[in-house]
């Protein structure tokens, strides 16, 4: 810390990012990014756009909101377009949170550091012992809502009618579904917006649309929320989605069957793998995401992690308490399943 820095972060524990090791290959099962390339149509569109770097890319994304307004049956001024969908969420923590946040004890790792970097309060709600969210906890709490649907690190997904019974007892406290992983078998709220105006529901290009490294997300909201993110965004950086990310989204919007064929690729692989993990013993909670959260009882979490690195297998690892003894794993091609399972059953000595 340099003794510029304002002593107000001083205390300020940043999120800890899956590695992106470059020192050899490895099987990347650790940061839930798709297998497959981006749709050709995104990558011919960027091009297209890199010859017009030297203008500014349109701060009101008009052709792109135009694009998701039609794919998702929504109006253009219900979706705000960001640089990734972090930053939707730290701009809900930012503006949205005036009683403080609420979430579960259990998730998306950057929403308590969000809270913090925000000066925001955060109220942790533990999940239940199986790992599901009780909806229950949730209504009639003064704080702004923050659930992934499906919950991460889990997987396990809330039904849209329990969303709306935490959207409909408490009226006037905003809900923010985290909805990351919603193309892999789950059912978007994004319908309920017509019916709730304290609903935000955030969205990304980043693992269904095979996008990550484009850094695009968006929210889908009332016009009142969505304009309040704008003033944030003007107050921030005008021109938060570069140009050759915009294109590659509509590109990429263009192309939805290659989506939805990677997703049901994604689906089936994900049960096959279910299978295997669980014929070694494993214990496998029920995914809706590109990822299954897994732990071999008996077993501790960071050995196995650190066994299958040495396998060359990237996996996640976390160390917080409830969750020490699971291994996150990303849902990518047969080929790296079979390669996990393979490790797997030589490093615990299990037949498959
Ligand atoms: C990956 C992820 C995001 C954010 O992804 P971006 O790449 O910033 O769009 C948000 N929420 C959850 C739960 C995620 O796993």
């Amino acid at each position: 810390m340099s003794r510029f820095f304002d002593r107000k972060f001083e205390k300020l524990v940043p999120y800890v990012p899956g590695e992106q090791p470059q020192d050899r290959k490895y099987i990347k099962l650790n940061t839930n990014e798709s297998p497959f390339p981006p749709s050709a149509k995104a990558i011919a569109a960027a091009g297209e756009a890199a010859k017009n770097l030297n203008l500014y890319s349109d701060p009101e994304m008009r052709l792109l909101k135009g694009a998701l307004a039609r794919t998702l049956g929504v109006d253009q001024d219900e979706i705000f377009v960001c640089n990734g969908s972090d930053e939707v969420l730290s701009f809900a923590f930012m503006a949205l949170c005036p009683e403080g946040a609420a979430f579960p004890d259990v998730t998306y790792g950057f929403y308590e550091v969000f809270a913090a970097l925000h000066g925001v309060p955060a109220r942790k709600i533990p999940l239940r012992s199986d790992f599901t969210i009780d909806p229950e906890e949730y209504l009639s709490l003064r704080e702004t809502v923050f659930i992934a649907n499906p919950n991460a690190p889990t997987g396990i997904l809330l039904s849209p009618g329990d969303v709306e019974r935490i959207l409909a007892s408490s009226p006037d406290r905003l809900v923010v579904i985290d909805e990351a992983y919603i193309d892999f078998g789950g059912e978007s709220c994004i319908g309920l917006i017509k019916n709730y105006d304290n609903l935000l529901v955030t969205r990304t290009f980043s693992k269904s649309r095979s996008m990550a490294g484009a850094r695009l997300g968006f929210g889908v909201s009332c016009r009142a929320i969505i304009n309040d993110l704008e003033t944030i965004k003007y107050s921030t950086n005008p021109y938060n989605v570069n140009s050759m990310t915009a294109a590659a989204g509509i590109g990429a919007l263009a192309d939805e069957e290659y989506t939805k064929s990677n997703c049901r690729y994604v689906i089936e692989n994900r049960a096959y793998t279910e299978k295997g993990l669980k014929s070694l013993g494993f214990e496998v909670l029920p995914s809706g995401a590109n990822f299954l959260f897994a732990r071999l009882p008996g077993s501790d979490g960071e050995r196995l992690y650190r066994a299958l690195k040495e396998h060359g297998i990237l996996v996640r690892h976390f160390t917080s308490p409830r969750i020490k003894d699971f291994l996150r794993i990303t849902i990518g091609t047969k080929e790296q399943s079979n390669a996990l399972l393979d490790a797997l059953a030589a490093i615990t000595g299990k037949k498959q």
